[in-house]
């Protein structure tokens, strides 16, 4: 799917937009989120642009499992076994950019429900 100019991150994605980026693969992007809600917060996205995680695996299924590998290789990398990978889909549910990506929280409590 091609990338979408306005689009955040992929802007962020193409360099156009600074991010702290703790890795890449040939198919996604993780970068640390500008306003972190645990002492690990990243955000994993694909390069091409999806409106959303449903859209990412029906549209590209090997690219969404990518993004979990990679979401899970960042929290290792950063010393948690334990972390959180959340996806949120549509504004009700809290996503403010509607590209997809995957948040991944480590290195507190995390509570359960989420708010
Ligand atoms: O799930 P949601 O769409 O709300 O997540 C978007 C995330 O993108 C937020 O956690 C926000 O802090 C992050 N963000 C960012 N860099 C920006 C703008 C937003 O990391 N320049």
């Amino acid at each position: 799917m091609a990338n979408a100019p306005e689009c955040l991150f992929c802007r962020i994605v193409a360099g156009d937009v600074p991010a702290e980026v703790l890795h890449t693969t040939e198919r996604t992007v993780a970068f640390r989120d500008v306003s972190p809600q645990a002492p690990l917060h990243a955000l994993v996205v694909p390069r091409d642009h999806y409106e959303n995680a449903a859209a990412l695996a029906a549209g590209d299924p090997e690219t969404s499992a990518e993004l979990v590998r990679t979401a899970a290789a960042v929290a290792v990398a950063a010393g948690h076994d334990d972390y959180r990978l959340v996806f949120n889909t549509g504004a009700g549910a809290g996503q403010s950019v509607f590209h997809a990506h995957l948040h991944v929280l480590a290195g507190r409590d995390l509570a359960w429900p989420p708010g």
